[in-house]
């Protein structure tokens, strides 16, 4: 009678089973309409504002950090914030970086709160600035930064990056990263020029795609406990000031603003990223923030944007304050929300919510508004799957910062380096050398790391790790301390004892000059002269006195004049901003060990007042008066082996439109080490309806070979290639002749 029963039962459940599989199940993106659609159903419309909300952690913190730097949050301010005001988000560090514990600490306060304590249970989207790694998390994986990484060249590093950084965010309980930084970095004077990918618009979207995926998985699936959700800032023009100062105007042309600095953002979207930072400044006197042009129409009716548009700190009431397009702090309020903005990083205090609550009930925001933005960020928060656990997940402490994430940190640190200059292979040094270490950037590992390390302008150097090598220590131990001498020479500005650095030289086979810039970013690293300071060019030219070589190193976020010592320093190494591993792969480069593969990502001037860049017009390079005469050109690198291109070959000399066309170059390592070259393929429109650019970047691919190998690269030119920005501001193919080139190999093809 049991084993009936049981049979029967056995037979029902299996009924039961092949009727459930019979159904087709449903898609993910309707199951979360459905999900958003019933959430939505049930909240108030302060419930609603509040999902729109972000505080920084200020607001919620206790005022005094505790000993060994631990941060407690005021439970009165948290309830406060996330029951009384619905706070959606909250943001940031106060200060400077915490242990992950502190980290689990925190989250779990705070999704405590939000997803106990409230009625509907929603948790918190807590956002962070991980723009080289999980910089605001103590003792994490630190790379590069992304100029640096631009440097690099390489795709997959790039991507590794992304994927270790999501990795360690989330690992500290934090899903999701106001990075990549994908502001084409074409004016070298701003702050902000170091967390871009460099000037050309398609190496930016190549590297700003690899670490989307990198950040959020292939197929974006930001559910996975190690991903987080990417935030592409600062959309759109935000890199471009004509002041160079950082949140000043910016005046684009239509045409210019689609040609360059659109397509970064265009090809992130498409690779499928969740949210959208906005531009702090304006655009041709349009504040970003209240344009319903750039945050609706172009970004969603135009580029197909999905997810949520976060605004960017106190962005909005500056449509009042700073930027006087609005009368009042509600009337900003609700310009911005108009024009797009789903998310206010308001953020210190609770007046974004009170100003939109009033709005709505007056009738000047419609809830039709109110929830699309809603709807965009629980759908995000869904995604996340916040809801079914908004807590960190201890597991991932096991892999943070393992020595495998350490070492690709290492090994994008070394590829970052560019060596400008090499006459007469000053470099390597022989391990045998007697070195001369002098100039500012040498004892500071903040050089090698920039702002958003640590702490926001990354100059505090006794919050970092203790064992990180700055560029001193890196050589001592490679070259051997008795080997190598150091005297400061300068502070960043100011003298200190050039006299005694010459001294000191005398007794060294090889002078290495250290010099660049301290750490910084945003506003306090504006400038008003590009030039390197006049006391680390008088370091160089006494010790260029004493007879000594010297190897010039720059440890910098942006390109300073170096015109008077160019002549003077035989040997030339560019590290931007190569992150913790910094001082370990400069030493490693001097010394042969590492062979060096970075190129540059920007034109680096030789005037200040000459910031014409790789891309520019005929009518900028048509005779001596009018040279296009950069220091050092875009994509230069030099190697410590040497290589030679040859057989450029197309696949056709005549092809129709929408045909690929297949290009061929052979490389060739001439020289008696191994190495890697970027084999880099520009195109050139020879005649167009909207005048060309002598250049444009369309392709590029890392290759290492060994000496004496070589072998065949291809690439494959797509109708997008072809294309430029128009008359009507739109892309278009025009038939006629076009210039492949690859190193100073050139063909031509007719496309008809
Ligand atoms: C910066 C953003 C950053 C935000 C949050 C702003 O000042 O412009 O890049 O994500 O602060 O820290």
């Amino acid at each position: 009678m049991r084993n009936r029963t049981l049979f029967f039962l056995v037979c029902l459940f299996a009924a039961a089973m092949s009727l459930f599989a019979d159904q087709p199940s449903k898609p993910k993106s309707a199951v979360l309409d459905e999900q958003v659609a019933a959430l939505l159903s049930k909240m108030t419309i302060e419930e609603k504002v509040g999902q729109m909300t972000q505080v920084t952690i200020d607001v919620v913190a206790k005022n005094d950090r505790a000993a060994g730097g631990w941060q407690y949050l005021d439970p009165e301010k948290l309830r406060n914030a996330i029951i009384k005001y619905n706070v959606g988000s909250i943001l940031n560090v106060a200060g400077s970086a915490y242990t992950i514990d502190n980290w689990h600490a925190i989250i779990t306060q705070i999704q405590d709160v939000a997803t106990k304590q409230t009625r509907l249970k929603i948790p918190i989207i807590y956002g962070i600035d991980a723009v080289h790694g999980a910089n605001y998390t103590i003792d994490a994986t630190i790379f590069p930064q992304n100029l640096a990484m631009a440097s690099t060249w390489n795709i997959e590093l790039m991507k590794k990056s992304g994927e270790i950084t999501a990795h360690e965010v989330r690992a500290s309980g934090i899903p999701w990263n106001f990075n990549p930084v994908l502001d084409i970095g074409r004016q070298p004077l701003w702050p902000r020029l170091f967390e871009t990918f460099g000037e050309d618009p398609h190496l930016a979207s190549v590297m700003g795609v690899a670490y989307v995926k990198g950040l959020e998985g292939e197929d974006n699936d930001i559910g996975r406990r190690d991903k987080v959700a990417a935030c592409l800032k600062h959309y759109l023009g935000y890199s471009f000031p004509i002041s160079g100062k950082d949140r000043t105007p910016a005046y684009i042309p239509e045409y210019l603003l689609r040609e360059k600095f659109v397509p970064s953002f265009e090809t992130a979207i498409d690779a499928g990223a969740h949210t959208v930072m906005v531009n702090s400044s304006e655009i041709n006197g349009v504040p970003v923030h209240a344009s319903h042009y750039y945050l609706t129409e172009l970004l969603r009716e135009q580029l197909g944007f999905k997810g949520f548009v976060v605004s960017d700190w106190a962005d909005i009431i500056n449509l009042y304050a700073r930027d006087k397009v609005a009368a009042t702090p509600k009337d900003a309020v609700r310009q911005a929300v108009m024009a797009g903005v789903d998310m206010s990083m308001v953020p210190l205090d609770f007046s974004f919510y009170d100003h939109l609550v009033d709005l709505v009930r007056e009738g000047s925001v419609l809830m039709s508004r109110i929830d699309e933005a809603v709807g965009r960020i629980l759908r995000v928060k869904l995604e996340l799957g916040l809801f079914d656990s908004a807590y960190p997940d201890k597991k991932l402490k096991e892999e943070f910062a393992s020595q495998t994430s350490q070492n690709f940190a290492l090994q994008a640190a070394r590829e970052s380096i560019v060596l400008l200059k090499n006459q007469d292979n000053l470099l390597p040094l022989a391990k045998s050398k007697k070195i001369l270490v002098t100039g500012p950037t040498a004892t500071k590992l903040a050089s090698l790391n920039g702002g958003w390390t640590i702490t926001w302008q990354g100059n505090d150097e006794s919050l970092y790790p203790k064992n990180k090598d700055n560029v001193l220590q890196a050589i001592e131990k490679k070259f051997g301390k008795a080997n190598v001498s150091y005297v400061p020479g300068t502070k960043f500005t100011e003298e200190i004892d050039i006299a005694a650095a010459a001294q000191a030289a005398a007794q060294a086979d090889v002078v290495v000059l250290c010099l660049g810039e301290d750490a910084y970013c945003e506003t306090p690293g504006n400038i008003n002269d590009l030039t390197l300071p006049a006391a680390q060019v008088n370091l160089v030219n006494a010790i260029h006195a004493t007879g000594k070589p010297l190897v010039v190193l720059l440890a910098e976020g942006r390109p300073r004049i170096i015109r008077d010592i160019v002549d003077k320093a035989p040997a030339i190494v560019a590290a931007f901003l190569p992150g913790m591993e910094g001082g370990t792969a400069i030493a490693e480069v001097l010394a042969g060990e590492v062979n060096p593969s970075g190129k540059l990502p920007i034109t680096y001037p030789k005037h200040v007042n000459d910031f014409t860049l790789y891309d520019h017009k005929f009518s900028e390079h048509s005779s001596a008066f009018q040279a296009y005469d950069p220091q050092f050109p875009f994509g230069h690198g030099l190697s410590y082996t040497t290589f030679s291109y040859s057989d450029l070959t197309l696949q056709k000399t005549k092809i129709r439109l929408g045909e690929e066309l297949k290009v061929d170059v052979t490389l060739k390592n001439t020289g008696i080490r191994a190495g890697q070259e970027v084999v880099q393929l520009y195109l050139t429109d020879l005649v167009a309806s909207v005048t060309p650019s002598m250049k444009r970047l369309k392709g590029f691919q890392k290759i290492e070979l060994a000496p004496g190998e070589s072998t065949k690269i291809s690439f494959i030119l797509h109708q997008d290639d072809l294309s430029f920005i128009g008359r009507d501001n739109k892309p278009v193919v025009e038939p006629g002749e076009f210039k492949v080139a690859i190193k100073d190999l050139s063909q031509v093809f007719m496309l008809e």
